[in-house]
Formats: C-alpha cells, sequence, structure tokens
C-alpha cells in the first residue's frame, strides 16, 4: 500500500490506519454477526459487548478510579459547556480559568446558568502562558473550577493539573480535555469531572467522552434535558437514549491500538506520552533554533499536541502551505483567531510524520534564501 500523507488536521483529526484498516474489514459483517456495527440496536447483546469493551478499555487506560463514571454522551465539548453547569452549578457562582479560545467560550456559556467568574486569565499576554494557581482568586463556595487542559487554538497546556486543596478550595476541579485525553497520564486525585470530544485524540465525532466523579451526580437543575442529566445517562449506563453507537465503536477500536502501543519499556498510555514527547521536542527544538519560523508560547507551558507558529515573513505563508501539500503533509493552516500555521500532533501522528514536517520546514527555509 502506498504510504498516507501525514494529516496535522486540528480536529476531526488523523485516526490510527491499523484501526481504519479494522473497520473498513468489519464495516459489513462485525464478528460474524452478519450485520455492521451501524446497523445494530444498543440494546443487543453484539453493540453492549462492544460499548461495555470499550468502556473497560478506557478505564484501564487512564487509569479511572472505580469511584468515577465513565459516560459516552453526545453535543461535544461545545454542549458540555452548557451541560456541565446545568450538572454542577446549582445555580450559584461557578469559576473559570481563562487561558484561550476554548476555556473562553466555556465561560461566555455558563453564564446562561450559573455566575461564572473569570478567576485568572493569561488574554495580557495573548494567550500565551498560564496563570499560576496560587494567584488565582478562587470564589468563596464556588460549585466548580473549570479549566481547558490543553487549548487547541493557543497551544498552551497544562503539563501538571492544579491542586485545588493546597489553595484552601473543596470546589471540584473540571478539566475540558477533548484535545489531549490518552495523550498522557491524568491525575485523577485532582478532578472532579474531565470531558472531552473524541475527534480530536480518540476517535470520530459524535461521542463526547466525560468521567465524573460519583458524588457529583444528582444535582442537575430542573431545566437540564433528562438526556443531559448526568445521573440519567449514569443510571442507564449511557443508553438512556441512542448513543453514537459507531463512534462509540471507533474510539473502542483506538483503545484497543492504545493498549498495543509501545515504547522502550512502556506501554499504554505512558508509551503514548513518552512517543509525544518525544514528537514535541523534535518540532519545538526546530522552530527554537530556526530565524525563520517562530513559536510565542512560554517554554513551560507548551502543548504537546497543538503547534502553533509563524513563518517570520508571512507574505510566505500560502507558499508554505502550498509547498506542504506537495509533500503530503497536510491540513497545517492556523486556525482563524491566530494566524500562521498549526501542527496538531496527536497520538496518531507517528514521529516520522513530525521528522518529515521538520525536513519539509528546513528546505522551505532553503528555498526563500
Ligand atoms: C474541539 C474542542 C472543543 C469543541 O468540541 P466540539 O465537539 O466541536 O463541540 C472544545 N474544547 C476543546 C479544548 C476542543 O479542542
Amino acid at each position: 500500500m502506498t504510504q498516507r500523507p501525514y494529516n496535522f488536521s486540528a480536529g476531526p483529526a488523523a485516526i490510527p490506519e491499523e484501526v481504519l484498516q479494522q473497520a473498513a474489514a468489519e464495516m459489513l459483517n462485525w464478528n460474524g454477526s452478519g450485520m455492521g456495527v451501524m446497523e445494530m440496536s444498543h440494546r443487543g447483546k453484539e453493540f453492549m459487548s462492544i460499548a461495555a469493551q470499550a468502556e473497560a478499555d478506557l478505564r484501564e487506560l487512564l487509569a479511572v478510579p472505580a469511584h468515577f463514571r465513565i459516560l459516552f454522551m453526545q453535543g461535544g465539548g461545545l454542549a458540555e459547556n452548557a451541560i456541565v453547569p446545568m450538572n454542577l452549578s446549582r445555580g450559584g457562582t461557578v469559576d473559570f480559568v481563562v487561558t484561550g479560545g476554548w476555556s473562553q467560550k466555556s465561560a461566555k456559556e455558563a453564564r446562561k446558568y450559573a455566575t461564572a467568574n473569570v478567576v485568572a486569565s493569561n488574554e495580557a499576554d495573548g494567550h500565551t502562558t498560564l496563570p499560576a494557581p496560587a494567584g488565582w482568586k478562587i470564589s468563596p463556595g464556588a460549585q466548580y473550577v473549570h479549566i481547558c487542559s490543553n487549548e487547541t487554538i493557543h497551544g498552551v497546556e497544562f503539563h501538571e493539573l492544579p491542586d485545588l486543596k493546597a489553595l484552601g478550595s473543596n470546589a471540584p476541579l473540571v478539566i475540558d480535555f477533548s484535545s489531549h485525553v490518552a495523550s498522557r497520564p491524568v491525575d485523577w486525585a485532582r478532578v472532579g469531572l474531565a470531558f472531552g470530544g473524541a475527534q480530536k485524540n480518540l476517535g470520530p465525532a459524535g461521542v463526547t467522552l466525560v468521567v465524573v466523579r460519583e458524588d457529583l451526580l444528582g444535582q442537575a437543575l430542573s431545566i437540564c434535558p433528562s438526556a443531559f442529566d448526568y445521573r440519567v445517562v449514569a443510571d442507564n449506563a449511557s443508553m438512556y437514549n441512542t448513543p453514537p453507537t459507531y463512534s462509540i465503536y471507533m474510539a473502542g477500536l483506538v483503545f484497543q491500538w492504545l493498549k498495543r502501543q509501545k515504547e522502550g519499556d512502556f506501554t499504554g498510555i505512558a508509551a503514548m506520552e513518552a512517543r509525544n514527547l518525544g514528537k514535541a521536542n523534535l518540532l519545538y527544538n526546530f522552530i527554537d533554533h530556526s530565524q525563520f519560523y517562530v513559536n510565542k508560547v512560554a517554554r513551560d507551558c507548551r502543548s504537546r499536541m497543538n503547534v502553533p507558529f509563524f513563518l517570520r515573513d508571512e507574505s510566505r505563508n500560502d507558499a508554505f502551505l502550498a509547498g506542504a501539500k506537495e509533500r503530503g503533509l497536510l491540513q497545517l493552516k492556523g486556525h482563524k483567531s491566530v494566524g500562521g500555521m498549526r501542527a496538531s500532533i496527536y497520538n496518531a501522528m507517528p514521529l516520522a510524520g513530525v521528522q518529515a514536517l521538520v525536513d519539509y520546514m528546513r528546505d522551505f527555509e532553503k528555498t526563500c534564501a
């Protein structure tokens, strides 16, 4: 088979080729059932087994403790911006740390349901740093504190989750981990709820992962649709209404692929973290040693997944993108609110893909000399 291009899309994003091949092979007939997965009842034993396996594999991969529930929902990260406050705010005060485009959106949406305070922000420096947790002005009685643990657009990542207890707050921490879930371990002791759309790092769009501490269930506002009430979803094993069956199946194949990954002595998520570090270091080191390209994010909070960068001479942007496409390096254009370029190097991107990008960047610079 000829090599596929390397796809640097921010999302929906590349899916491991082995997973796509397996899905293709099973498209018309899953496991001898005579049915494709899209054609199965979600309450039949075939799909029930697919969903149960996906949940068990995810729990094992991410080391999710027993007192957390795993929910497969719909609506994506944006819907969770409303679903979280409907479930956890009690209509009271909720706190947001704004570190980029996504957390900004989350705070704005929460205002429909609760009093949403911005308790720290990196807006003044163009979302290129992270405000130190010691300086966060957490509201007394905050129902939760929301952060986006990886800002997909601005390329800022928390490399350590804040310890709210150490800051004197009992509020649960809510993390939007849409764009780095499964790229590194999660410190669940610091988390109350985590949510993420699947289409960055877990599979196709359509399923939204919610991992929520059991004691946070059952306090939804009365206006909350039943299908979005975490208690209802949990009590019905994510099948209160028809779940996005095919997306859950695909995510399940990605989980099995993740479990097979090895990097040195590491397997699973630890292997992914080691590989992702290698990929990110390769790209950032190249950019930092270049006079031609620049990344503006402070070094200690640079995302391992989303690398926004600029050509110092922006008049060459179109030529850069056209040349990249010719070399089989796709979807490198930056987000419209930031401009420049963005390389999203999620789990499905191999080191060879990042090497191919760096080689191209070096060659492009030479053609401009
Ligand atoms: C992509 C993304 C979202 C939005 O997800 P949708 O599925 O489009 O609703 C939210 N948060 C983060 C961090 C994202 O990367």
